[in-house]
């Protein structure tokens, strides 16, 4: 078993902040970080347990489509693997048929890669979520968020 830690990494809870400011409405009963006791259980070396993978609830009348979010990870760096619906992905490799137990109806699952668990970049650049962030955040921290992805538009 992998051990658990007590806290999850900063990108991972990252994820669930920005997509509940972007969707402050979206449902977070599938949400998850550390592992549940019953998740240990199914799977002892979960990326769960290293606080490096997120659950996100798939709620798209509230405007957190998993489906979509899925496919637009595919761009993100950080992504180790992926898991919607039946489906598992991983970098540089096609869709395929996810095998595990529970198969991810309710909520996408992000693992996220080694050496990237403190990388809170924007984790969804294609819902305009930094245009809405400049509001709030200071000009270093939007700054920062273009330096750390040379690939964002430039206009942002
Ligand atoms: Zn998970």
């Amino acid at each position: 078993m992998k051990p658990v830690t007590a806290k999850a990494t900063p990108a991972a809870i990252a994820m669930l902040r920005q997509a509940t400011a972007l969707a402050p409405k979206r449902s977070k009963v599938s949400d998850g970080l550390l592992p549940s006791a019953a998740h240990l259980n199914q799977n002892p070396d979960s990326d769960h347990n290293t606080g490096m993978a997120v659950d996100l609830t798939h709620d798209p009348k509230n405007g957190i489509d998993c489906g979509v979010i899925f496919k637009n990870l595919k761009q993100d760096l950080r992504v180790k693997y992926l898991i919607f619906q039946g489906v598992i992905w991983f970098p540089g490799k096609d869709d395929r048929v996810y095998t595990g137990s529970n198969k991810h109806m309710k909520h996408l699952h992000v693992s996220i890669k080694d050496g990237h668990g403190w990388d809170t970049y924007d984790w969804f650049p294609w819902m305009g979520g930094p245009k809405k962030w400049n509001k709030v955040k200071s000009k270093f921290s939007k700054v920062k968020a273009i330096k750390q992805d040379p690939a964002s538009p430039k206009e942002d």
